[in-house]
């Protein structure tokens, strides 16, 4: 029989001082009293991206429109110069990354570009756990080209409600889908699929197959160029702490350089040929080609030295001490809350755990609000998740330690109660 050690306190602290990482806690700004555990929702704000935030607005201030090609961080190419700097994050060549669009609106180019139903091949393939926008996405591309999205888009179930099987994905790859959308790691219960067996598998079929890695990036490292990924699209403002609105990043496998872009503008182009102003588009001959057009400049602009702490840190390193700091969490609640009918709705093992946990019970609603009045700040999936992210930049073992306290206060004194289980209009 295996003995379990009970975790301490003493355990926690130790865990910290052995933490390679640790330096990394100062450069963010952290509320005193408060522990952040919804950095996958919206990252916080480090020192460095404040700073070349400000150094972008004083390029503008002291360059007016000279900006575009002179100051601290030109705006002309920055698109650009921030791809090559976020390709190592997913495992891309550094022209097949470019910081442009939103989440949804980066999934709208790809829809609008690969999207080429033809014969049978008239279907989309995604699941039915995965986050609304990208359906709503879907849908729109279907009916725009006549198809009824009840029928054209086919949605793989989950067996559980929390979890996908990539056999029951991969059982749905049939001769009529045309191309393949699906999240990199599902935003509730946080499991990471198997990115690369589902693009093998694609691929014997003729499909294409693109991920939505908003839950992923920043957190867990990939191989997008290995295993041969079409295209990917992600925002920033979550693991990477780039901001509320951050721009988004598309990921355009370099096989399909030269498709012409579904929706085309003129930050699309060559740069060279840009201000010719040429009514016949000459686009780029990298991922550039699909940006739309002038980038946003102060929304981007904080990613910049956001990007210089992820590049020192090193993704795999973050990935190690993430997938700890979640073990932890979950071994400390199983050790901490049992018989309060929680439940762990996020995977086990470490190749399917993304960067968060998935806490399920009946109250979630009002235990998040109890956490809020005790200065922690989940976040609330409805209907029953409360979902706990420990950031590896910047969480400690012992925040980790004192959530689980507080958990366990909150339900011991049945401090939830004076609230009422409902989400909040933001949740
Ligand atoms: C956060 C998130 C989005 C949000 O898309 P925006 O266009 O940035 O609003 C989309 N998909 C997933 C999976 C997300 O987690």
């Amino acid at each position: 029989m295996r003995t379990m050690k009970v975790r301490t306190i003493e355990q926690a602290k130790e865990f910290d001082q052995h933490d390679s990482l640790r330096r990394f806690r100062e450069e963010f700004y952290i509320k005193e009293n408060s522990i952040y555990m919804d950095g996958n929702s919206l990252g916080l704000l480090s020192k460095r991206a404040e700073k070349t935030l400000l150094a972008s607005l004083n390029d503008w201030k002291e360059h007016g429109i000279d900006g575009w090609m002179q100051g601290s961080y030109p705006w002309f190419s920055l698109s650009e110069t921030l791809g090559e700097k976020m390709a190592p994050l997913v495992g891309a060549l550094p022209d097949e990354v470019i910081v442009t669009g939103s989440t949804t609106v980066n999934l709208h180019q790809i829809l609008a570009t690969f999207y080429q139903p033809r014969g049978d091949r008239t279907k989309i393939l995604a699941d039915e756990l995965t986050f609304p926008s990208d359906i709503y996405a879907i849908q729109s591309h279907l009916q725009t080209h006549g198809y009824e999205p009840t029928e054209h888009l086919v949605q793989v179930k989950s067996r559980d409600g929390r979890f996908l099987e990539e056999d029951d994905i991969i059982e749905e790859m049939t001769t009529e889908i045309a191309l393949v959308i699906l999240p990199t790691v599902l935003y509730r219960s946080g499991q990471v699929l198997d990115i690369k067996r589902l693009t093998e598998e694609a691929h014997k079929r003729g499909i294409l197959i693109g991920f939505d890695g908003c839950h992923s990036v920043g957190a867990v490292p990939h191989s997008f160029s290995e295993w041969d990924v079409d295209f990917a699209y992600w925002c920033n403002y979550k693991h990477l702490n780039g901001g509320p609105g951050a721009v988004g990043s598309l990921y355009v496998n370099k096989r399909h350089f030269g498709t012409s872009p579904g929706l085309a503008g003129w930050f699309g182009s060559r740069k060279d040929k840009q201000f010719d102003m040429e009514h016949m588009l000459t686009p780029a001959e990298h991922a550039g080609a699909y940006q739309i057009g002038t980038p946003h400049v102060l929304s981007v602009a904080p990613l910049i030295g956001s990007l210089e702490i992820f590049a020192e840190a090193g993704i795999e390193n973050i990935r190690q001490k993430s997938l700890h700091m979640t073990q932890y969490l979950m071994s400390l609640l199983e050790q901490e809350l049992s018989g309060f009918e929680f439940y762990i709705g996020s995977p086990r093992e470490e190749s399917r755990l993304g960067g968060h946990v998935s806490l399920e019970h009946k109250e979630a609603a009002r235990i998040c609000k109890a956490l809020k009045e005790n200065g922690i700040i989940p976040d609330f999936r409805a209907p029953n998740i409360i979902r706990l992210a420990p950031i590896a930049l910047y969480t400690t073992y012992e925040d980790v330690w004192n959530v689980v306290q507080t958990l366990k206060r909150i339900m011991t004194e049945k401090q939830y109660e004076k609230f009422k289980n409902e989400r909040e209009v933001v949740a």
